[in-house]
């Protein structure tokens, strides 16, 4: 089906029609403070199938239930543990989703066959708004077409999703940028399947014992199952061959020099500026900004028709481990060391 999509306000007004057209099992595009999600009723299974065919998402890749109170939880998920509960406690509303054991109410789709489900409350206005006046749980996974890099801007999930769905809210820059934080417990610990904002220092620092799932900085063997489905696609890619370099602007520098092409561009700190003589996109310079840039400036890339990007590495402890987490996905885990 072909639609004539609107773009909505956040306004009372508006975030009312876009509940209305969730309701009666349309999808709509939502703003929250990590990503624009693709929003549908998390318990009807054909409003859900919207939401895959909208993406062109594999079907075995799970969607995260967005609830606007906590005590929702437990309608979805059963057989709790305690950490999870703490955790809520600590970093609910936020960019952190938990994995949990789900209810049968949670339809198989919506859960890509498995029988867990990854819950999230989100902080952002508009969309706990948008969720609480639409009555249900709500579905949303990122609101990019399926493989391409996440949307941070209302115009994003327009350029993606013109035609594909009716509406899109637009609820301005999405303030952190790159997807939740994603876990599940073992044995008391808190273990991390997707790196996000919310890094493992934090939970660490909260007084949780934390481990890594494979996967999250180095790829997977071939037919290996990661514990967090959607960290075996390539993803957040731009049209653009991707390399992370890593050393000293000056190592840098000498290295795209080199292998300086005609659509060659680095993508590099706003404090290079001064001392870097090629065509170039600045992503930051702290570990905050360089989240929320990312995704824009990877969409940037493809609008500039980049051939070749070389970016320079970030940090990758606290939240720059979830930023190199999203970049070594769309080099395909090409990282030249200088
Ligand atoms: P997206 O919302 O597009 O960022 O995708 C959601 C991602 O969350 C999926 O690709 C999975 O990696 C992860 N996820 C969601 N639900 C589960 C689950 N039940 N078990 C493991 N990972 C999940
Ligand atoms: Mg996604």
């Amino acid at each position: 089906m072909e639609y004539n999509t609107v773009l909505l306000t956040r306004s009372e007004e508006d975030v009312k029609k876009a509940a209305d057209i969730i309701k009666n099992g349309g999808v709509v595009g939502m703003p929250t403070e990590t990503v624009y999600g693709l929003a549908a009723n998390a318990l009807d299974p054909k409003a859900v199938e919207k939401i895959f065919q909208a993406k062109g998402r594999p079907m075995d890749n799970p969607l995260i239930v967005h609830i606007a109170d906590k005590a929702d939880m437990e309608k979805l998920a059963e057989d709790i543990p305690d950490a999870a509960y703490k955790l809520a406690e600590k970093f609910w509303p936020g960019p952190l989703t938990m994995v949990l054991k789900k209810k049968s109410i949670v339809p198989d789709v919506t859960s890509g066959g498995l029988d867990t489900v990854g819950i999230r409350l989100p902080v952002h206005h508009t969309a706990r708004e948008l969720i609480s006046e639409c009555g249900v749980p709500v579905a949303a996974p990122s609101a990019n077409l399926s493989g391409s890099p996440s949307p941070t801007a209302a115009e994003h999930v327009m350029n993606d999703m013109k035609g594909r769905i009716p509406a899109v809210v637009d609820g301005g820059m999405c303030p952190v940028g790159i997807e939740s934080t994603v876990v599940c417990f073992e044995d008391g610990a808190v273990k991390i399947l997707r790196p996000g904002f919310i890094s493992g220092e934090d939970f660490t620092r909260a007084g949780f014992q934390v481990v890594y799932a494979k996967g999250i900085t180095e790829e997977l063997d071939a037919g290996e199952k990661p514990l967090s489905p959607g960290m075996k696609y390539k993803h957040y890619s731009p049209k653009a061959n991707v390399t992370i370099v890593s050393g000293t602007l000056e190592q840098f520098t000498a290295y795209v020099k080199e292998h300086n092409g005609k659509n060659t561009y680095s993508m590099i700190f706003d404090d290079d500026i001064l001392s870097f003589p090629y065509r170039y996109m600045t992503y930051g310079n702290t570990v905050q900004e360089q989240a929320r840039m990312l995704f824009h400036v990877l969409r940037e890339m493809d609008i500039v028709g980049a051939e070749q990007v070389f970016v320079r590495c970030p940090v990758t402890v606290g939240a720059g481990l979830a930023v190199y987490n999203r970049l070594l996905r769309a080099a395909a885990f090409e990282v030249v060391r200088l």
